[in-house]
């Protein structure tokens, strides 16, 4: 491999070389730690056959390591300071396509034809912590083509994607990971491994996309909003989450009664259901509907 960019020594030149300023409202926290690098491209499983789409590549210390074992990687970068560094720093590889977007607004279905012959590819980063819900949840809820997603997060939102009912964490991002895939926690990267250093640990978690559900409800889009509904006010009982937000033209006694059929004491709350029973609910209130 060329010279490594995530040297802490090398990160600091290329950072005072090119007069880059890290922008905080982008979460730009780069890695300085190669042996972190190497695990993450290892635990994504990364081989030559692969297309990787990498979210905001920064100076290019994980797009470089990526580059090394994929046939090809699309870098998306929000940054436009960033692009000539990446210019530079990458000028080695021929097998990396750096795009100045936002990847909230870039056409992912499309990259995934031009690139992969519509086949799915693998989604690797070291993702802004402010974007981590939207890009996740945009990637499984629309049923991108996506075979892994290996990506370094908060460790508390990794907790979260793996969380289950009465965990303090439990939420709409844990039945979305774990109604589409199953995770696995890789490792916990300490704040010491990047610069500048964030206040917290964070983890790198993989996401196999599954190739069937585990659990299927009768309508996905009805399953989805009954958990959103359920976890917007979760102070709220499941019953007054429904009435309140499920606009689905339910009085408070029919929902009552949907609840009661499935056996449930109408003030549960929502964070006391498991997968399953949201599936169960979804097909109560879909039988409902008719
Ligand atoms: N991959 C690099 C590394 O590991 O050192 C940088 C990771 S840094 C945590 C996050 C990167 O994502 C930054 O380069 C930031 O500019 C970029 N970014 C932030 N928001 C973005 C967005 N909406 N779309 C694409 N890139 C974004």
């Amino acid at each position: 491999m060329a010279e490594r960019i995530s040297t802490p020594s090398r990160t600091k030149q290329i950072i005072e070389e090119n007069g880059f300023y890290f922008k905080k409202n982008f979460g730009q926290n780069f890695l300085i730690d190669s042996n972190i690098l190497d695990n993450i491209a290892e635990c994504a499983g990364v081989t030559k056959e692969d297309c990787v789409l990498e979210i905001g590549p920064g100076i290019g210390s994980l797009t470089q390591v990526l580059a090394e074992h994929a046939r090809e990687v699309v870098a998306i970068e929000i940054d436009s300071n960033l692009i000539p560094i990446l210019f530079k720093t990458l000028a080695d590889y021929d097998n990396i396509e750096v795009r100045n977007q936002d990847i909230l607004k870039t056409d992912i279905d499309a990259i995934i034809r031009e690139k992969n012959n519509d086949r799915p590819i693998k989604v690797v980063a070291n993702l802004p912590y402010y974007i981590t819900t939207p890009i996740i949840m945009d990637l499984l809820e629309n049923e991108r083509k996506v075979d892994t997603i290996t990506v370094m997060v908060q460790k508390e939102v990794a907790e979260r994607m793996q969380a289950g009912p009465g965990d303090k964490e439990y939420g709409a991002l844990s039945i979305a990971v774990q109604y589409y895939c199953d995770a696995h926690l890789d490792m916990i990267v300490q704040p010491s491994c990047f610069m500048p250093r964030p206040k917290v640990a964070s983890a790198v978690i993989t996401l196999k996309v599954l190739p069937e559900r585990k659990i299927a409800a009768k309508d996905e889009e009805l399953f989805f909003h009954l958990v959103k509904c359920a976890f917007g006010q979760r102070r709220k009982t499941l019953l007054n989450c429904l009435f309140n937000q499920g606009n689905l033209g339910f009085s408070k006694e029919e929902w009552t009664e949907i609840l009661t059929s499935l056996g449930w004491d109408p003030r549960v709350r929502g964070e006391a259901l498991s997968i399953e029973d949201f599936a169960k609910l979804t097909d109560a209130v879909f039988d409902a509907k008719q």
